[in-house]
């Protein structure tokens, strides 16, 4: 699927269709076609290098996708960047992508080299810059459409490259997810997150309405339901994670949102529990498990979950592969393992991502190519694929977690307090309540005796200039050292004994 394409074709046959719905405004395909023409006319005369990946920065607003079909149209990959990433991340992110310029379309401060193209700016572009005539600059297959950034082990986000045509390659199968039929979208992730890849571009290539919900709706349940009823939501697209803060909620339920009749999971494990209370809230919906890492794009398996599946399991599956994709398990000498048997899941198809951005230390580690010469991907996790090709996710086999739907690597924490003056050691946990994670706690070994309330302020406070505030630990323990392995690591396993942290 031509995605580019379907967007002007959308765009000429219902012109007047809304595209996006903000609480700040909304955009029609009308709208967003010619916008994002302007901008990528603008765009083409920066002579920036072939190529060049660009940084758009704010939250849920109409410049942001008007930004996104700009930097494709016009040759350009897209690197969504939002405002819960504290100022010097984006400036690590945009030094890494080495771009002259990013689009902030919410104020932004970084100071150096990179010119901000701020709001005021883009308006007169969308304004005065004449209509983009040349539609040939835009990305090809090959070219990378975007690059999502996630949390790295080593305290550098990883640039993760998804190229036009895995992008093309996940939307032809998951417009089936919905039976091809427009309609409203839910979209509750922020764009720097792939699972809103799910409902943004699946409800573009279907003509739909895409229905954003700001993170300050989050903060009132009611406001947020009656948004989402406002909105007449057909699909609500999600991590099982919202799922449950919007069931905190007796009003989350079908004679609020009636109009809605399929909920698609992403991105953590979903529950027996919270599975059980959907259906009970929802009689009438089909619920849809989906799985996969953004180094996939998106999600790559889907079943539907039915009461049988409810009524039998402990854990519930995450589907089977989609077509162009291929799921097994391997032993740790990386030989295949037969059916049923757990293991690393190796994902490999057409939609696997081209690598890390200028990381080809990651890359080498987790993408190769296998043996029928598929592009492949080592997930991390651990799991197994059955007889008939239902894939059931167990665990993690590293130190990646997800927290609240966020993809965390406790060593990009670890890492960041490392870096702090007086910090010798660090080591970071979640803490589980009810089997979920509750929050994080770090701990750590200075070389200095200051254990003092302004102390671990201070430390929070120096780590929320690096970390979305999400992966800033609620707990700073204080120790005298880490139990060590023979080899000088920090022993997790004793560490985490001896403070009897609870680790997934
Ligand atoms: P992300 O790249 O943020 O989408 O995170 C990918 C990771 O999330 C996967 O490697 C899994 O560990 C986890 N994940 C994704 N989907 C599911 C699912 N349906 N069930 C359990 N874990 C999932």
């Amino acid at each position: 699927m031509d995605i580019i394409r379907e967007i002007s074709i959308h765009a000429k046959e219902n012109p007047s269709r809304i595209a996006f719905h903000f609480r700040s405004g909304s955009i029609t395909y009308g709208e967003l076609w010619e916008k994002s023409g302007r901008l990528a006319a603008w765009i083409s005369k920066q002579s920036l290098a072939k190529g060049q990946p660009i940084p758009v920065y704010g939250h849920k607003n109409i410049y942001m996708w008007t930004a996104f079909i700009a930097c494709v149209r016009a040759g350009h990959a897209y690197v969504p960047m939002d405002t819960n990433m504290p100022a010097e991340r984006i400036r690590d992110i945009a030094c890494t992508v080495n771009s002259p310029l990013i689009f902030a379309t919410e104020p932004l401060n970084i100071l150096d080299t990179t010119e901000v193209i701020d709001l005021l700016r883009i308006k007169d572009i969308l304004q005065n810059e004449p209509a983009l005539v040349n539609d040939t600059l835009r990305n090809k297959k090959n070219d990378t459409h975007y690059i999502i950034f996630t949390s790295g082990s080593t305290g550098k986000p990883k640039g993760v490259m998804i190229t036009t045509g895995s992008l093309e390659n996940y939307l032809d199968w998951s417009v089936t997810l919905i039976n091809r039929k427009a309609g409203v979208f839910l979209n509750q992730a922020p764009f720097s997150f792939d699972l809103s890849v799910m409902d943004t571009y699946t409800g573009l290539a279907t003509g739909s309405t895409i229905w954003s919900v700001d993170h300050d709706l989050l903060r009132d349940m009611k406001m947020l339901i009656n948004y989402m009823k406002e909105g007449k939501i057909n699909y609500f697209v999600s991590t099982p994670s919202f799922a449950d803060l919007c069931l905190s909620s007796d009003l989350f339920c079908e004679s609020t949102l009636e109009e809605l009749n399929t909920f698609l999971f992403c991105g953590e494990t979903l529950t027996v529990p919270t599975a059980r209370k959907l259906r009970e809230r929802f009689p009438e919906a089909r619920i849809i498990n989906t799985y996969g890492p953004t180094e996939t794009t998106v999600c790559v398996t889907s079943t539907e979950i039915t009461d049988k599946m409810l009524s039998e399991g402990q854990n519930l599956p995450v589907g089977k592969a989609k077509p162009g994709t291929y799921i097994y398990a391997v032993a740790e000498n990386e030989e295949r393992l037969p059916a049923g048997v757990e293991g690393e899941l190796i994902i490999a198809g057409n939609t696997t991502a081209a690598g890390y951005y200028k990381n080809d230390t990651q890359t080498l580690k987790r993408f190769f190519t296998n043996s029928e010469r598929l592009k492949s991907y080592r997930t991390g996790d651990f799991g197994y694929v059955n007889e008939d090709g239902m894939v059931y996710y167990k665990c993690r086999m590293d130190n990646q977690i997800k927290f609240h739907g966020y993809r965390i690597e406790l060593g990009d924490i670890e890492n960041n307090l490392q870096a702090l003056n007086g910090i010798s050691n660090a080591a970071v946990f979640p803490e589980l309540k009810d089997g979920a994670i509750h929050s994080l706690a770090a701990y750590i070994v200075q070389n200095n005796d200051d254990t003092s309330y302004a102390r671990r302020k201070f430390i929070r406070d120096e780590l929320r200039k690096k970390l979305p505030s999400y992966m800033v630990p609620k707990k700073i323990n204080f120790m005298s050292e880490f139990p060590m392995t023979l080899n000088g690591k920090i022993d997790r396993k004793r560490l985490k004994e001896t403070v009897n942290a609870a680790v997934c």
